[in-house]
């Protein structure tokens, strides 16, 4: 017993002491590198593989969207992939001319749809010529030949993702392949070609049907979002609604593009064994030459404060669930870190409140979930509770499981020790998390991208380890009250 006890404790100095060791020198060892066209990097060399992570941050994402062209921005980052007038391609030239006609063909056929007028005999017409001409610019394109060129070259995590706030590319690659990385990544920055336009947005329909429409939890995260939120563009969802999807064309997503992947709206970083003078040079050549245009809009709403309770009911035979939203202040408030340790403590681990009561204790959930920025991080946000009920228990019971523990935060001090284990939590998660290449290039992007700069991340630890109980009660009797709450709940029963 007391050799385990001597090993924990061991454990935790060495630790702390990898986590300093790691944590101190982040000040001296990112150097920031604006290029001439206001394009910044992040870069951090770190030599113990020869590896690095190469990260794109495009600053926009579902909030920017126009009403009516929901999901635009995840559908730009689908045809991020489809390559270029160099790569994609067997004759651009031949292939350019059909790719003309098709987008003729759809916007008519987007205007149709609009319209309603989808199943006319025009449509029809315009339905059957864009599959002929398809079929003809198919023998031009090499399919997956943008993908293939980062696959073959070794490449691994190769992927990309869209949310409300961002748009992100990313990629861990030999050292040898940085000045690859560099010209791939710009080239699709720069010169996307959105062939196989309609095809994808066929993709991306179903994609909506299988992560939406079918998905409990996905229909019941949309219900509550749009609930939750008057006029923030975080009511929508960032893949979009199925009616304005089926309306996108690619001279729509072309402006788009043109408007938001400019220098100065987009960051990186490179991470791992590089050589930073030399990679700051083949920065400058290939990112450098991305063309400058104006800052895009910022995003303009009022969203109106709270006044009562929100409910709203989604019917689907599924296992039932609870969602819950308290609006809430996003960074750099200092109750958004506050927020942090409140997930901590009420979710995150078994030991946390409401995994502890409702499924180690009452054994009424089969999942519990929080989060301290839903559905984003740039404009005020949800603190966000999720459970699904097991067995025959019902979101009812669930509901007042919940709300026993948030009084209990409200009526009560959390414990130092508690405090002080999700503060320890919080630290260690985010030092695995920056131990990856991958991992410190996503974060470092993160916080450069949303609070406006990476120190950010410093910062955030500085107050974490400030915050105290008695803060924490303040911010659950302020936030969690009635009249900041929306709960949706998701059962098959007829409301
Ligand atoms: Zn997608």
């Amino acid at each position: 017993m007391q050799k385990k006890f001597f090993l924990i404790i061991l454990l935790t100095v060495l630790f702390w002491v990898a986590l300093k060791a790691r944590a101190e020198p982040l000040e001296e060892k990112v150097i920031r590198y604006t290029l001439k066209n206001g394009m910044k990097f992040l870069l951090v060399k770190r030599s113990e593989a020869p590896v690095f992570a190469g990260y794109i941050r495009v600053k926009v994402g579902g909030a920017d969207e126009k009403e009516g062209q929901s999901g635009i921005a995840h559908m730009l980052e689908h045809m991020a992939f489809k390559g270029t007038p160099r790569i994609g391609t067997k004759n651009f030239a031949q292939e350019k001319k059909i790719l003309d006609q098709i987008e003729t063909v759809g916007v008519r056929l987007a205007e149709l749809t609009r319209q309603g007028l989808e199943k006319s005999e025009e449509a029809t017409r315009l339905k059957a010529q864009l599959k002929q001409l398809q079929q003809l610019e198919d023998r031009y394109i090499v399919k997956e030949e943008f993908s293939r060129a980062f696959t073959k070259n070794g490449a691994s995590e190769f992927n990309a993702t869209t949310s409300k706030d961002l748009t992100s590319y990313f990629v861990e690659l030999p050292s040898s392949k940085l000045e690859l990385w560099a010209y791939l990544e710009s080239e699709r920055l720069k010169n996307s070609v959105f062939r196989e336009f309609y095809q994808e947005r066929d993709v991306v329909m179903e994609e909506r049907r299988t992560r939406v429409d079918n998905s409990p939890f996905g229909k019941n995260y949309e219900t509550l979002l749009a609930a939750s939120f008057a006029a923030s563009p975080y009511r929508t969802p960032t893949i979009g609604y199925e009616k304005e999807i089926a309306t996108l064309t690619a001279t729509e997503l072309q402006k788009f593009y043109k408007k938001y992947y400019v220098p100065k709206n987009m960051l990186g970083a490179v991470v791992g064994d590089i050589d930073v003078d030399q990679t700051k040079k083949i920065l400058e050549q290939y990112f450098g030459s991305i063309p400058s245009g104006p800052l895009p809009p910022a995003v303009e709403f009022h969203e109106p404060k709270q006044e009562t309770l929100k409910q709203a009911n989604v019917r689907f035979d599924a296992r039932p669930q609870i969602m819950i939203g308290f609006h809430k202040p996003t960074l750099p408030q200092r109750d958004d870190f506050i927020f942090d340790l409140v997930d901590q403590i009420l979710c995150e681990g078994r030991t946390s409140r409401l995994h502890e009561n409702l499924i180690e204790k009452q054994k009424i959930a089969q999942t519990v979930d929080c989060d301290s920025g839903t559905p984003g991080s740039r404009f005020d946000n949800l603190f966000f509770i999720y459970a699904s009920a097991l067995g025959k228990h019902t979101p009812a019971e669930l509901q007042r499981a919940i709300e026993g523990e948030l009084e209990k935060m409200k009526s009560q001090p959390v414990g130092e020790d508690e405090l002080k284990r999700a503060r320890n939590q919080i630290l260690a998660d985010r030092f695995f998390r920056i131990d990856s290449n991958l991992g410190l290039a996503e974060t470092l992007t993160y916080f450069e991208a949303i609070a406006g700069d990476w120190h950010y991340l410093l910062k955030h630890e500085e107050v974490i380890k400030t915050v105290t109980p008695k803060e924490i009660q303040a911010v659950a009797k302020k936030y969690f009250v009635n009249n900041n709450q929306t709960i949706s709940i998701l059962d098959a029963s007829e409301k």
